[in-house]
């Protein structure tokens, strides 16, 4: 039914009944989202396809906003059942077979959660029990982890996450969590991943301890899209492994198909992680994660760790929407559309690339999960569509970007402010961490 609120009776009953951090995206002139279908978004104004958005950044709708068939897979399982993994379901099985059988051996064993900060928090246990050859871990557990990550909301996860630790209302770096640079591709710094994990190492040692886990995202995109150059997790994991720790690919971004040449994005730097975390696209919406690790991890931690369970992981309706959503992904052949999608608007900014070299600096990613960054200021505009995304809609937004980027270059009392606001803002982060360590 259409809402009876205005937009501005909304906002206020927001400021009134919700916390003031909770964010909102172009603060300034909120959408209100009334419907949506595929990569389109309507608005409580919208009255045909023209008006719609196009939604350049939902990595959670993945295979498209309001999935005929995932939707009818959860409305249908939760008017039959829905109740926990306490009782057996032939679908709860079967859903861990086609799922597991996308990760390389030995990752076959799954734990389903609800949320991305939950799994990652449930591999920290693991972490904290076990190291990587399965013998029971004595020492506390230290962690590495790249700068800018974010690994959750959760009290744990954000100490693993120097994006909010360093960033507005931070704690600083707690003294386990050791931050590894992000490597820059495009500025060349910070390239080789295993000379990053030894100064890490040797950080943990000088406080005498070992460092237990490393987490990772396979493709950096709180750290603004960045992909690691050939052979580094290699280097950092083989590093980590020599102390027992744990590796663990953060993919509840980047997986799924998303990059395009690969289901997960590990798998482009030919590395098998020991513990892989995985959510936000996986039930299209429907609150769905999980940790996946190989059947000796799994049982060393049943062993050392206790029982498992999560009242929501891997209800019937969370698993009815992973499934479906798998099935669609699988039957419209989404990760390969990623792929020739991915490279046509990559091309295509490119091209924007080279008609403005003094406003864009670099174009990276791969497949649906790609990064164009502005000036040398560090401003990265993310591109991570619905699966569904197609070349028709990458037309029309890089027709928007180029519209954008003319406006830009042509007014350059805008691009200096844009430019001294970003410098500034650099400044601030600088100072903040220099007080912080
Ligand atoms: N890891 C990564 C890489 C994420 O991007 C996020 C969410 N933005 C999380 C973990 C946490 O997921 P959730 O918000 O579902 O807890």
């Amino acid at each position: 039914s259409a809402p009876t609120l205005t937009r501005d009776e909304i906002l206020e009953r927001r400021r009134k009944h919700y916390g003031p951090n909770l964010a909102l995206f172009f603060p300034e002139d909120p959408l209100h989202v009334t419907s949506a279908v595929g990569c389109r978004l309507y608005t409580s104004d919208s009255r045909e396809e023209a008006d719609s958005y196009l939604d350049c950044i939902n990595n959670v709708s993945h295979v498209g906003h309001c999935h005929p068939q995932v939707t009818a897979a959860i409305a249908g399982q939760l008017a039959r059942v829905n109740t926990n993994s306490r009782y057996l379901s032939q679908e709860h099985v079967q859903y861990a077979e086609a799922l597991t059988a996308t990760f390389p051996a030995p990752l076959e064993t799954l734990y389903l959660l609800s949320s991305g900060s939950e799994a990652n928090e449930l591999a920290l246990r693991v972490a904290r029990t076990l190291r990587c050859d399965g013998a029971p871990r004595t020492a506390p557990l230290h962690v590495a982890v790249l700068d800018h990550a974010y690994h959750g909301h959760t009290n744990a996860a954000m100490e693993l996450s120097p994006y909010k630790f360093y960033g507005p209302g931070g704690a600083g770096r707690a003294q386990h969590v050791h931050v590894l640079p992000c490597p820059d591709t495009y500025r060349g710094t910070g390239l080789g991943g295993e000379a990053a994990a030894r100064a890490a190492v040797a950080e943990a040692a000088a406080a005498g301890a070992t460092i237990g886990a490393f987490f990772a995202e396979s493709v950096i995109s709180c750290g603004g899209q960045v992909m690691f150059p050939d052979g580094y997790l290699a280097g950092v994991y083989r590093v980590m492994r020599e102390q027992g720790a744990l590796c663990v690919a953060d993919e509840v971004q980047c997986g799924f198909g998303r990059v395009g040449d690969a289901f997960w994005a590990f798998q482009l730097q030919g590395v098998v992680p020991d513990i892989v975390t995985i959510g936000k696209p996986m039930g299209n919406g429907y609150p769905v994660s999980g940790a996946v690790m190989s059947r000796a991890l799994a049982g060393a931690f049943a062993a050392a760790g206790g029982e498992f369970f999560a009242t929501h992981g891997g209800s019937n309706a969370a698993v009815a929407a992973g499934a479906a959503t798998l099935r669609v992904l699988r039957e419209e052949g989404l990760q390969a559309r990623a792929a020739a999608v991915g490279a046509h608007v990559a091309a295509g900014m490119r091209a924007l690339q080279a008609a403005y070299p003094t406003l864009v600096g670099d174009v990276r990613g791969r497949g649906l999960m790609l990064g164009m960054e502005l000036g040398p200021w560090g401003s990265v505009i993310k591109f991570k569509p619905p699966m569904c995304f197609g070349e028709r809609e990458a037309d029309r937004m890089l027709r928007a970007l180029g519209c954008e980027l003319a406006a830009l270059a042509a007014d350059h009392e805008q691009l200096q402010a844009l430019h001294d606001a970003s410098r500034a803002a650099v400044a601030q982060l600088t100072r903040a961490r220099e007080a912080w360590d």
